[in-house]
């Protein structure tokens, strides 16, 4: 064998910035810095890191190493610069750049509604759409796609359906911005609150234009005057006060303020600069709002065309996801033709799920949309192997954790976090943090807020991790892929059982785990009101069979909202004790009411699993 060279400490490092990919090994990253790959594994082995010439390195060591020779680098994606490539092929430049002036039209605004928890987004945004509906299109169902249009005044106002920061600022994170205009929802009788807050400071962050809604007017303990107050020591002055934040009042339960708030927002729409303007023109460009595996109609993706006219029998590719569009359906559940600017509408036809921040284009032919999407899914993969080798290096999962503290090393706990919203996401790290002891330490693989899905999967059994799920749930499709990769999904409701089993794992003392069968899924397709009884769901049966008496959970967008049992089951007037997929029921919401179009009712059992 030969001898490692190692390279002087004087020799000159390379000028100007060095791009290295993620995960790259000490033979990628030495010569790229004038090194061997002696020199990074003899550095690195003084800093107490073990690593061989062909393993891949964390982001720490590949800076550690760098810092240490006086090296400039930018740490990119395996992948990243073919990406650059791709979208310069596929016109993002044009696409998603400036509207030539000769070709500019005004285009409805998009907005986002934020605010704190119970100060009446949903409210708001159900009491604007069921009012203001696009004329000549009532009669259809309402279809949840993501966001829904209404108009005033002969024009159109989109408003993406999803109240909340944490979406808004997912997106965001992703490089993409949807929304125009944010309508801050801030209770009268409740006032300015911590996510108030939170949501002035994304929107802020974003430069986006916010629009306050003071909400329950109508209420007796009503003092929009402190709330204005209030909203004026965070800096947000009402225009009346001389100050430049439009405040409307309105009462989404009695559908009072809801036109002067529509047409305060088609106003600030009109000062905005540079103009809202799009073309109708061209291949269109937009963003993916959410996407789903539907029964029956395969991949389904929720998007918000931002420019252009997208058709029927367009090739478009979305990240790693493309086809032709089969079919595309408005907000009304009505089949369309074609969809312009600021228009919502879902598109079936990808060949896979979409992961929604994605953005999509049409290419200008299938060949193209085809190849970039495999490219994409090519240097997903490369990245996912990467992330795995260097994330291992040392990592277990929790059924591993004990046996590994008994081999004697640093043991490090691999864990994928998930949680219904970024305050609890915080809490639980936090609280996590506090179990690392000097001979375990934990790895935060990812961490995020939203349901498990098939890439948190894909992202725990590619690093070896565990999936800690607070508050929410996998999907289908996370779950099946799950039980084939042999990744365990643990989820829990109070924060401490978390830190009881993790300290319990640590000292070898796993409690059995409670496998969960999951033994059908309904979906709400209307909630009504039948008099001595309450509420009722109308449901569909997507899987398996929904019993009388089964445990069960109401899901909304992966979340979990409520947890019981089912009280009375109906097939039109007759009780049944059960119904199987592919039918209709009516499910009995006793002491829930809360359910919405589009909610997922999941009955479950749970089963012991044995351990070998
Ligand atoms: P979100 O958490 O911000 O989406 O709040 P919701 O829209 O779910 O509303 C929370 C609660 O406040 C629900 O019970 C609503 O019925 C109620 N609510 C919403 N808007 C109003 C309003 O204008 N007046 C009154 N009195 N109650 C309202």
């Amino acid at each position: 064998m030969e001898a490692p060279t190692y390279t002087p400490a004087s020799a000159p490092v390379p000028e100007g910035t060095v791009v290295i990919e993620r995960a790259s090994t000490p033979q990628d990253l030495g010569p790229k810095l004038n090194r061997t790959a002696a020199d990074v594994v003899r550095f690195l082995m003084q800093q107490g890191e073990m690593v061989t010439a062909t393993q891949s390195l964390t982001d720490e060591m590949i800076e550690l190493f760098a810092a240490e020779i006086g090296a400039d680098i930018r740490l990119v994606d395996p992948g990243e610069e073919q990406e650059v490539e791709l979208q310069r092929q596929l016109g993002f430049d044009e696409l998603f750049g400036e509207v030539p002036e000769d070709e500019a039209e005004p285009r409805p605004p998009v907005i986002t509604v934020m605010g704190h928890v119970d100060h009446g987004k949903t409210k708001l945004l159900d009491r604007i759409r069921n009012t203001n509906v696009v004329e000549g299109e009532a009669g259809g169902i309402t279809q949840h796609i993501g966001a829904y249009q209404v108009e005033k005044n002969g024009r159109r106002i989109t408003f993406i359906d999803t109240p909340g920061h944490e979406a808004f600022t997912a997106m965001r994170a992703r490089g993409a911005q949807a929304t125009d205009i944010v309508v801050l929802v801030v209770a009268a009788d409740d006032g300015v609150m911590p996510q108030t807050v939170e949501a002035l400071d994304h929107a802020r962050a974003a430069n986006v234009p916010i629009v306050v809604a003071i909400n329950k007017i109508d209420r007796e303990e009503a003092n929009p005057d402190r709330v204005k107050q209030q909203l004026s020591e965070h800096g947000l002055v009402p225009s009346e006060w001389g100050g430049d934040t439009e405040v409307v009042l309105v009462s989404a339960l009695q559908g009072t303020g809801i036109d002067d708030l529509l047409e305060t927002l088609l106003l600030v729409a009109d000062v905005q600069e540079p103009p809202l303007v799009s073309t109708s023109k061209g291949r269109a460009a937009g963003i993916v709002l959410e996407a789903n595996l539907d029964v029956g109609r395969g991949p389904v993706a929720s998007v918000l065309v931002q420019r252009g006219t997208l058709k029927v029998g367009d090739p478009v590719v979305a990240g790693a996801a493309w086809g032709r569009v089969r079919a595309l359906i408005d907000d009304r559940g009505n089949n369309v033709k074609s969809a312009g600017p600021s228009t919502p509408v879902q598109v079936l036809g990808l060949n896979e799920v979409a992961d929604a921040g994605d953005r999509f284009v049409v290419a200008p032919d299938e060949k193209m949309a085809r190849s970039a999407a495999e490219t994409r899914e090519h240097w997903q993969r490369v990245a996912s192997l990467g992330r795995e080798a260097a994330v291992t290096s040392g990592g277990a999962k929790l059924e591993d954790i004990f046996e590994q503290i008994q081999q004697g090393e640093v043991a490090t706990l691999n864990l994928v976090l998930k949680a219904d919203v970024t305050g609890s996401l915080e809490a639980l790290t936090e609280a996590l943090r506090k179990l690392e002891r000097d001979d375990v330490k934990l790895s935060f693989v990812s961490r995020g807020v939203g349901g498990i899905t098939k890439s948190d999967v894909q992202l725990a059994a590619a690093s070896n991790a565990t999936i800690i799920g607070f508050n929410v749930r996998p999907d289908r499709t996370a779950r099946e892929m799950a039980a084939a990769e042999g990744v365990e999904i643990r989820t829990y409701e109070v924060i401490y059982q978390v830190l009881e089993d993790i300290e319990n794992a640590l000292v070898g003392m796993l409690e059995p785990e409670y496998e969960e069968v999951v033994t059908g899924e309904a979906e709400v397709r209307e909630v009504f009101q039948v008099p001595r009884v309450g509420k009722v769901a109308g449901c569909y049966v997507t899987h398996g069979v929904i019993t009388r008496n089964s445990k069960v959970r109401f899901l909304r967008d992966g979340t979990v909202i409520w947890k019981g049992t089912i009280q009375s089951l109906k097939r039109f007037k007759d009780d049944v004790r059960e119904v199987q997929a592919g039918y209709e029921c009516g499910v009995g919401l006793s002491d829930f009411q809360d359910l919405k179009q589009g909610d997922i009712i999941e009955t479950y059992e749970e089963r012991e699993i044995a351990r070998t």
